[in-house]
């Protein structure tokens, strides 16, 4: 089947061409027609597989046939994706697949003004693309409705339930109109995930397409057996031993990201980070440079990562593996794309087996153990020191205002304390309530629950 066939309009067929498509994928050729009917579908498949297309094709085909001026600080199509990153790219694939057609597409996700988002949308928009706290935020404000989305896309679903967003998206779901398509999209569809897509659909139709296990087969997997403290330079001496064009690093955590990030600049070597503790500008800037190759080192976290899709990455390091199996297989899918090789290399350390245990349990590959290599010794004696942690540009200018507001809070707290006669009990009482707050609200890229919070802090949002 070729993309002429499906009868799509003109201008989105003129688009097509420009990038060269001509092949759906098999998620487009199971979607598109349905979708063209204007049934609901319920799609299982991953990033890699073309899902963006099949679900903004027939989207902008519709729109189209159906012209339709756009409702006030509304929109008619609404996107939701968990992460900036995937909401920023599905909207590019937008303004990519629709240049021929006059439509408004706009992001709407935390950390960014809000203010600028506000006017962006005041006037409707065609299509937003939007993570769900923000745009909760801004229904709140009574800034933008969605009462009258024609089409709804909720995507990666399972990954929006690893990351909590399961009561931000029940609310969504009750603000939408009764009658729009809907189009729901997950990597897998476990008992939860299926209870969730049945509050969205109407009568969907089921398409399914094979998890990229063919990656996994293209993809050459090693792990080497390192204590933790001797990872970075086992790093160093697979950087260099390597022929990488382009790599990405992954740790569990954002803080272990740093660390990476500041012993590659330590020892010179060219590295950006992307995780949840990064500015919305730092993150954006991070991934171009990868994308363009000005930069052939990106250490992300799981979450930064899902959904990215960079082509001609060469080499995936788990710098830490991960302690669920299907984020290997994740970290893993991001190289060896469009049927190039990939090689993926796993550091794991002592407390890290039971992990490597679990992944190759479940993809049933069993992992080429490579030895520690011979300069290992010297290279851990003459271990680079790792550059001095940066201040301030780390944060955003929401999260060092709220810094600054915890602080001065916290003296504040102490110097009343002085004068208390109970100080020890409200030393703990004090400091231990605003931690876990400043965390939620960072981790969670604003969910729409935390008006509270911000009343709080009085931090911009
Ligand atoms: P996605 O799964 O939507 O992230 O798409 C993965 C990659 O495949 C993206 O880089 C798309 O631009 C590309 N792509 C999607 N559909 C096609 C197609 N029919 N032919 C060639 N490339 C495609």
């Amino acid at each position: 089947m070729q993309f002429n066939e499906l009868g799509l309009a003109e201008p989105i067929m003129k688009a097509l061409a420009s990038k060269n498509y001509v092949t759906p994928t098999p998620i487009q050729q199971k979607a598109i027609p349905v979708l063209l009917e204007g049934r609901d579908l319920c799609g299982i498949a991953q990033t890699g597989t073309g899902k963006t297309a099949a679900f903004a094709l027939p989207s902008l085909d519709y729109f189209a046939r159906n012209a339709k001026p756009t409702p006030i600080k509304g929109c008619r199509m609404l996107v939701l994706a968990p992460t900036r990153e995937l909401a920023a790219q599905i909207a590019q694939s937008f303004r990519d697949y629709g240049r021929f057609l006059k439509l408004s597409v706009e992001t709407v996700f935390g950390g960014v003004p809000i203010g600028k988002q506000i006017r962006a949308l005041s006037a409707g928009v065609d299509i937003v693309v939007a993570t769900p706290g923000r745009l909760l935020d801004l229904i709140d404000q009574r800034a933008f409705t969605i009462k009258d989305t024609e089409i709804f896309v909720l995507d990666e679903a399972d990954q929006m339930m690893d990351m909590g967003f399961i009561h931000p998206l029940k609310r969504v779901a009750k603000m939408l109109p009764q009658d729009r398509q809907n189009l729901f999209f997950s990597a897998t569809m476990p008992k939860e995930i299926e209870a969730l897509a049945a509050q969205f659909l109407n009568d969907p139709v089921k398409v399914s397409v094979a998890p990229q296990s063919t990656t996994a087969e293209r993809v050459r997997q090693q792990a080497t057996f390192v204590n933790q403290a001797e990872k970075q330079a086992l790093l160093h001496i697979v950087l260099k031993n390597e022929d990488i064009d382009r790599a990405l690093i992954f740790t569990r955590t954002k803080h272990g990201a740093d660390r990476v990030v500041r012993f590659l600049e330590g020892a010179g070597i060219d590295a950006f980070a992307i995780h949840g503790n990064k500015s919305q500008g730092q993150r954006t800037t991070a991934l171009q440079a990868f994308r363009q190759g000005k930069v052939k080192l990106l250490v992300a976290t799981d979450i930064a990562a899902r959904g990215i899709d960079v082509s001609g990455v060469s080499h995936v390091i788990n710098f830490e593996i991960p302690n669920v199996p299907e984020q290997y297989v994740h970290r893993i899918g991001r190289t060896a794309r469009a049927g190039a090789e990939g090689v993926a290399i796993s550091f794991v350390a002592d407390d890290e087996r039971p992990y490597l245990k679990a992944i190759e349990r479940a993809t049933r590959v069993k992992l080429e153990i490579e030895p520690l290599p011979e300069n290992f010794m010297e290279a851990v004696r003459n271990l680079p020191k790792p550059a001095a942690p940066k201040k301030g540009p780390s944060q955003t200018p929401q999260q060092q205002a709220r810094r600054a507001d915890g602080q001065r809070r916290y003296q504040d707290g102490q110097k009343q304390q002085r004068g208390a006669p109970d100080r020890a009990h409200r030393t703990d009482a004090e400091g231990g309530e605003k931690k876990p707050f400043r965390g939620r609200c960072r981790g969670r890229g604003g969910v729409g629950t935390h008006k509270g919070a911000v009343q709080r802090t009085g931090a911009p949002r």
